[in-house]
């Protein structure tokens, strides 16, 4: 079986003028492993068309008339595209491997990967509720889900709304009284075998966590403290290691990108300490868990229990934001997305699995280089065919290689990029009297770690370390050390791309004491120690 991930989503091609957009459809398949799948240059990810992006001009139409017909385009569109995946659904079809061998491959509809307004155009859920549960638009807040949408109840839903009405108007507000859209009469996803639209639609980090979720965060802070006040916290926090500085505080940012929400989300925290009541600060430490905790590349019982946890700790205290003011209600789409993380985390893996940011990553080669290749008009049959004629070069070059390498005998192997630190050449400074170091550092605790270390480096595999009393006792041999002053590494990075240097970033650590041209920085550093201190976030780290 095939579980078959579609994602779709509207990117702008011109940045400054005009407004050019495309509407690509992706997909990929379940069975590729994530690593593979989220390599642009592993075509793991294929684009299989490009729907519409006319507007619908037509005077006499209200504009809800033009949504509708747009909401029917889509659908219509989408069911052409996705023709052929119904019957081979049921029959199975005949599909070569990588290995050469011929097997029958069921594929099947599982994922549907898109943002929150494109989920409830494609489930034809009402904008405004969930498009996964049937909980009402004022029922959002509550901690469990309510009972789940299913494909053939909704299409019950349109098909005795159908029945009932005499005109449009009529179907379209039977069905938003039941929470359906009331727009499509046949959605894309009928007769699709053992798929439900409802249950392929899966969390998204970007949108409902950091777009969505955070985004009300810090809409809140104005309500608990002065914007002013906010801005001077950020801005007097020291240079950091991994942590972005923003010198300007947050007011004056104007568009926030989700690399800001990220950095952002980063700092929150620390920035309300002693400001706001206790319980506004568990709903925000509770709220900023879930978001980190379901970014886990890999999940089990245990951590699924602390995301549970973090989200029960939201819901126990979450009162507080309505009692002081800060909101009316909690009643959010994006909020209450958060019920249904667990169990399509159980069911369709970890949310990096699905993630819209690695497809928004494919406009750039999909989209973007194809439409810069045009000549700007009727671009659309020019990009596909610049598009099938660099697929076909790719695939090719890929035989090539490969038979190269059969040739030689070799296997061929997706390599991982070796994690590499640097040192400078030569060191900042040259024989430093141990005391001075631990003056200069502030590392009072100096000799005693060296003469830890260099114990257990020299006991290793003979016997157990001297005690701690007798380490007291002993002597560091020597008193004079070479000072580097940082060190680089690379991060491994969302797309890892063999052939994409430029999206390797170096990073770089540093532990410079003051001199008479600069200011002292220390960058913290969390090192992991054991196994358990990956789950947990903290424990058996340094
Ligand atoms: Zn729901």
């Amino acid at each position: 079986m095939a579980p078959v991930i579609i994602a779709t989503d509207k990117t702008q091609l011109t940045q400054f003028s005009g407004s050019k957009s495309a509407y690509p459809v992706y997909l990929t398949l379940g069975n590729i492993p994530k690593a593979v799948r989220r390599k642009p240059s592993q075509q793991a990810c294929i684009l299989i068309g490009y729907l519409s992006v006319d507007k619908i001009l037509a005077s006499h139409l209200t504009q809800k008339d033009k949504s509708s017909r747009v909401q029917r385009l889509f659908h219509d569109s989408m069911r052409i595209i996705l023709e052929p995946l119904k019957e081979v659904g049921r029959k199975g079809m005949e599909v070569t491997g990588g290995d050469g061998r011929v097997r029958r491959v069921y594929p099947i509809l599982a994922c549907y990967v898109a943002d929150y307004p494109e989920q409830c155009l494609v489930t034809c859920a009402k904008y405004g509720t969930c498009p996964k549960c049937q909980r009402p638009a004022d029922g959002l807040n509550l901690k469990t889900p309510g009972e789940t949408r299913t494909a053939s109840w909704t299409l019950r839903v349109i098909k005795n709304s159908k029945a009932n009405s005499a005109s449009l108007h009529q179907f379209h507000s039977k069905c938003q009284a039941l929470d359906v859209s009331g727009t499509v009469e046949h959605p894309f996803w009928e007769g699709f075998p053992y798929a439900d639209i409802h249950l392929a639609v899966v969390p998204d980090v970007l949108h409902q966590l950091y777009q969505g979720v955070f985004k009300h965060m810090v809409s809140w802070c104005d309500h608990l403290l002065h914007p002013s006040e906010l801005d001077a916290r950020i801005r007097s926090l020291p240079l950091c290691f991994g942590v972005r500085h923003f010198q300007n505080g947050w007011s004056a940012l104007a568009q926030i990108s989700g690399k800001e929400r990220k950095d952002m989300a980063r700092i929150l925290l620390a920035c309300l300490v002693g400001k706001v009541p206790r319980k506004v600060l568990l709903v925000y430490r509770s709220l900023l868990d879930f978001i980190y905790l379901s970014q886990y590349p890999s999940h089990d019982d245990i951590t699924l229990g602390y995301l549970q946890g973090a989200l029960d700790t939201f819901h126990k205290h979450k009162d507080i934001l309505v009692h002081i003011g800060i909101r009316e209600h909690l009643d959010i789409p994006k909020i209450h997305s958060m019920v249904h993380y667990i169990d399509s985390i159980r069911l369709f893996g970890t949310t990096d699995n699905y993630n819209t940011e690695a497809f928004e990553r494919l406009h750039i080669d999909l989209a973007k280089d194809g439409w810069r290749a045009t000549n700007k008009r009727n671009e659309r049959p020019q990009m596909v065919a610049w598009l099938a004629r660099r697929e076909k070069v790719t695939l090719f070059q890929q035989y090539l290689e490969t038979q190269e390498l059969s040739e030689r005998g070799e296997v061929v192997e997706i390599r991982k990029p070796p994690q590499k630190i640097s040192l400078s050449k030569h060191p900042s400074r040259v024989g430093q009297c141990l005391v001075d170091i631990m003056e200069t550092h502030h590392c009072p605790g100096l000799i005693n770690d060296l003469k830890v270390f260099l114990n257990t480096c020299q006991m290793r595999g003979q016997g157990d370390p001297l005690s701690k009393r007798r380490l007291e006792l002993t002597q560091v041999p020597f008193d004079r050390l070479n000072i580097y002053h940082g060190f680089k590494f690379f991060r491994e990075e969302l797309i890892v791309d063999e052939n994409e240097e430029r999206l390797q970033e170096k990073d770089w650590v540093r532990a410079c004491p003051s001199s008479s041209n600069q200011e002292e920085r220390f960058d913290p550093v969390v090192v992991m120690r054991s196994e358990d201190c990956e789950p947990t976030g903290v424990q058996g780290r340094c």
